[in-house]
């Protein structure tokens, strides 16, 4: 069979997989999606990168799709006089406008108006949350702290200010160059970080205009707490368990990420889990029985993606990483109770017309034992509501767009195969039939005898079983 899972793995490119071999075997062993990270990475490299995925494709006659992630506002000291101190429990510590080296006493904080919005009381993390702070004292220029938590501290760590809404825009001046730049390139998704408000994402949606989808990552309490028109407003989500995990409980995490699911799921918006899902991978070509688990959980409550992050960007086992994490997607969706499990008021059809045919074609596809949905289709919007009611069995996505095609790998179940089957031709079924059991047989997800689904989303709206 030409497809052997449904949910999608999301992979972070870096040193350990950026040459056209590597990004080659990342792809065989069953990347749908490269992440371009661009809080690393000079503009050169990522065209490099990009464009080696690219020939991928090519040479395979398939799309991968490519994510571009921008920095977003993240928040940084400067740096120490000595570039490291150490801070005990009980020290007084100072953040200032002074751009001047750091000592024991002080460092310089550039974002005048992070300071603006601290007051007295308010909790400061630094470097992923190991040091805390609590502002004893607040200046138009500096602020004073308690170490609530010491350790050692070196230049330029982040800086996590939970539980405050910062008035900064979710697109700095590095991010509008770089989405300029991943814009031109042609990447198929842009995720933005740190998003705070609906006007964030919306104002990232004004600037992008419609040249690639938009991805939040949820990583703020805040923005958590108000997911539900974030995430309408967005085109897909991020549970950006990193920062969410240092800026929150992390006892709270998996309430939350089922949470997230859920709504992603009601309102039809592709949803990826991210962090740490093969950690220990990094330096261990095994991973621990709690990472497959924690892949399977994101698979039984029906994520469309997981992600890997230093595993394929910077660890020892890259490859082995994405095997991995195919082979945990491919045997949970085997099991029987994956489907029943998922929870069902999530993906009731709603009142529009693609949906009713998509509910058909699911249905029809059920009772006649079929094995793949072949959906034509130009239109994205209505790929991701096929793909919300998780029909069992692929869907194959043939569309005359080289754009949607790139842009449907982070969805669940879908493959896509670019090519327009009315190019100079009139619109017809019986040529649309014959063209969906054509590329079923050639793409290896149906054999002569058997049923496959043809769902036509370009010319009205049909569903028609076929037989090979
Ligand atoms: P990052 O985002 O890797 O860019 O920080 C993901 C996360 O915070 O989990
Ligand atoms: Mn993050």
């Amino acid at each position: 069979m030409g497809r052997y899972r449904c949910g999608k793995i999301v992979s972070t490119i870096g040193p350990a997989s950026s040459s056209h071999e590597k990004l080659e075997e990342l792809f065989l062993k069953g990347v749908d999606v490269f992440r371009l990270n661009f809080s690393h990475g000079v503009h050169d490299w990522h065209a490099q990168v990009y464009e080696a995925i690219r020939a991928i494709g090519k040479k395979y006659n398939r799309n991968p799709t490519v994510l571009a992630d921008l920095q977003g506002p993240k928040l940084r000291i400067g740096t120490f006089e000595n570039d490291k101190i150490i801070l005990d429990e009980g020290d007084t510590f100072r953040f200032d406008l002074d751009k001047t080296p750091g000592n024991t006493r002080r460092v310089n904080l550039p974002h005048p108006e992070i300071l603006e919005a601290l007051h007295i009381g308010t909790t400061l993390l630094l470097d992923d949350g190991k040091l805390r702070f609590e502002v004893t004292d607040c200046r138009k220029d500096y602020v004073d702290t308690k170490v609530l938590v010491g350790g050692p501290l070196s230049n330029r760590k982040g800086v996590n200010i939970p539980q405050v809404r910062l008035n900064i825009p979710v697109l700095t001046e590095k991010d509008l160059k770089d989405l300029q730049f991943a814009l031109d390139l042609g990447i198929d998704w842009i995720a933005c970080s740190f998003v705070q408000t609906v006007e964030d994402i919306e104002n990232a949606k004004r600037i992008v205009n419609g040249r690639a989808g938009v991805i939040t990552k949820l990583e703020k309490p805040l923005a958590v707490q108000a997911m539900e028109p974030i995430i309408e407003a967005s085109d897909a989500v991020m549970i950006a368990r990193g920062d969410l995990g240092v800026e929150m409980e992390q006892e709270e995490l998996p309430t939350i990420q089922r949470r997230i699911i859920n709504t992603c799921h009601r309102m039809g918006r592709p949803v990826i889990v991210a962090t740490q899902m093969l950690e220990s991978m990094v330096l261990s070509p095994n991973p621990t029985r709690a990472e497959i688990s924690d892949i399977a959980t994101a698979v039984y409550s029906g994520a469309d993606a997981t992600m890997l992050s230093a595993e394929s960007a910077s660890g020892q086992y890259p490859f082995e990483a994405v095997s991995i994490m195919s082979k945990t997607i491919a045997h949970v969706e085997a099991d029987p109770y994956c489907q029943s499990k998922l929870e069902e008021d999530t993906q009731l059809p709603q009142r529009t017309t693609i949906d009713a045919i998509s509910a058909a074609a699911k249905e029809a596809a059920e009772y006649s034992c079929a094995t793949a949905i072949v959906m034509f289709s130009d239109n994205f919007e209505s790929i991701v509501r096929c793909a919300r009611l998780r029909p069992q069995i692929p869907v194959v996505l043939v569309t005359s767009s080289i754009k949607v095609a790139n842009k449907s790998g982070l969805c669940y179940g879908v493959y896509a195969v670019h090519e327009n089957i009315f190019e100079n031709k009139e619109f017809d079924t019986s040529v649309m039939s014959k063209a969906a059991k054509d590329i079923a047989k050639e793409r290896k997800f149906a054999k002569v005898g058997d049923n496959i689904v043809v769902l036509n989303d370009l010319k009205g709206h049909s569903v028609e079983i076929c037989q090979l």
